[in-house]
């Protein structure tokens, strides 16, 4: 259920947002993406006569209440967004945040401090969970960036809202989006997978192998497969002993009739440096003393026909090397590549921190159907895992 379908009025909704925003040393924010993001929902709630109680965590304060972690620091980018007062509550619970919320008017905004002021956020306490919850009749979560963890604010307080337990616009955009790529996707379905290692990704192939009909792989990874069907890889980037595992997924891929494309040239690098020597060889003859820091023209060129073939696309993990301009031409070409695709009707979705920063690069952001901002949550709900922030509100529990 999101804030559409909930009648709204008179009601005190806390939000559990995600405003972990970096911050420099005059404490003014240098990417206010996520507020941003959580706007539509705040306005939301108060056009339908409620009142916002907002809540978030901020960096990683080890020892209670410290000024650095304060979200008092962010009222003022707060109002000037929503163009309104805004109250504050130095705790995010007790008499203070209780005496502040029960005294919220419709159309009021109350922002809560620092929940990891309380060790009891992350470890999901149930009854720190309850003193949070005793401040509004109404849950909305809106922090998909900490879906995946049951913390009090992001999970466990969904049990004291039972019926009023909603998803706000950006976890109901995430979970929408993500969903037409994992669940009956418009077909061909292609993953792009990238990025540096195969370690952080098992999870990820397997279980895209059971969804999809292409799986590209470039990036760092891509050695290990390379060296795992007999190649040549010299010094590129490779885990030995995952070369088992990456057997295992060539396999699973040839029963399910999954069509999984490795590169065939790789452009190589005499070290790891954007000024290295460079030349393109074939991606299974790598010479001792160089190593592939991206794939290389042909590769581009085969990988771009599947993905313009393609009516779905999921882009997780850079080609190559993008960072280096001079090893970042394939990350560059396959996002053209998707970004092709999209505009001839394909749904793309990118997501993962580094095919994010890469679309920002080559300002593509909005030639792509979606962005993911989820990170670790937007990997783990391809890992095909539950995520306890949605659990939550789907199941109430
Ligand atoms: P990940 O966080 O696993 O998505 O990895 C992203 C990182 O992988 C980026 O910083 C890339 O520089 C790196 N990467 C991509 N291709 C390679 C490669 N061929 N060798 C080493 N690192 C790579």
């Amino acid at each position: 259920m999101n804030i559409d379908q909930y009648n709204l009025k008179n009601k005190r909704v806390i939000v559990r947002v995600d405003f972990n925003v970096p911050l420099n040393d005059k404490f003014e924010i240098t990417d206010d993406t996520r507020i941003k993001a959580a706007i539509p929902t705040v306005k939301k709630i108060l056009s339908a006569g409620g009142s916002v109680i907002l809540m978030s965590h901020l960096g990683r304060p080890k020892d209670g209440p410290t000024d650095k972690y304060s979200l008092r620091h962010l009222l003022p980018d707060l109002e000037r967004k929503l163009e309104m007062k805004v109250l504050f509550a130095n705790d995010c619970i007790g008499t203070e945040a209780q005496q502040k919320a029960a005294a919220l008017q419709p159309g009021q905004v109350l922002l809560l401090e620092n929940l990891r002021f309380y060790k009891e956020e992350e470890k999901g306490d149930e009854s720190f969970a309850k003193k949070l919850a005793l401040l509004a009749d109404v849950y909305v979560n809106d922090a998909f960036g900490t879906a995946h963890r049951a913390h009090a604010s992001t999970a466990i307080i969904a049990r004291f809202f039972p019926g009023a337990s909603l998803f706000g616009y950006l976890m109901q955009d995430e979970v929408s989006n993500l969903e037409k790529v994992t669940k009956k996707p418009v077909r061909p379905l292609t993953a792009v997978l990238g990025g540096a290692k195969v370690s952080g990704k098992i999870e990820i192939i397997n279980n895209l192998i059971d969804k999809v009909d292409n799986l590209i792989i470039g990036g760092g990874m891509m050695f290990t497969f390379i060296k795992a069907m007999g190649g040549k890889v010299g010094n590129s980037l490779v885990e030995d002993e995952l070369i088992p595992t990456a057997l295992a997924a060539l396999e699973k891929a040839k029963e399910k009739g999954v069509k999984l494309y490795i590169p065939t040239d790789a452009v190589i690098a005499d070290s790891f440096s954007n000024e290295a020597n460079q030349k393109v060889v074939e991606a299974n003859q790598i010479p001792d003393g160089w190593m592939g820091l991206d794939i290389g023209p042909e590769t581009v060129k085969d990988f771009t026909e599947v993905i313009l073939n393609s009516h779905s696309i999921l882009w997780n993990g850079p080609m190559g090397v993008f960072e280096f301009d001079n090893f970042s031409q394939g990350t560059r070409d396959i996002a053209l590549a998707i970004a092709k695709a999209t505009s001839s009707g394909t749904f793309s979705l990118v997501g993962g921190g580094d095919s994010v920063a890469a679309v920002n690069k080559y300002d593509l952001a909005d030639k792509v159907s979606y962005v993911s901002t989820g990170g670790g949550a937007m990997l783990e709900y391809i890992e095909g895992k539950e995520l306890p922030g949605v659990k939550a509100i789907i199941e109430g529990v």
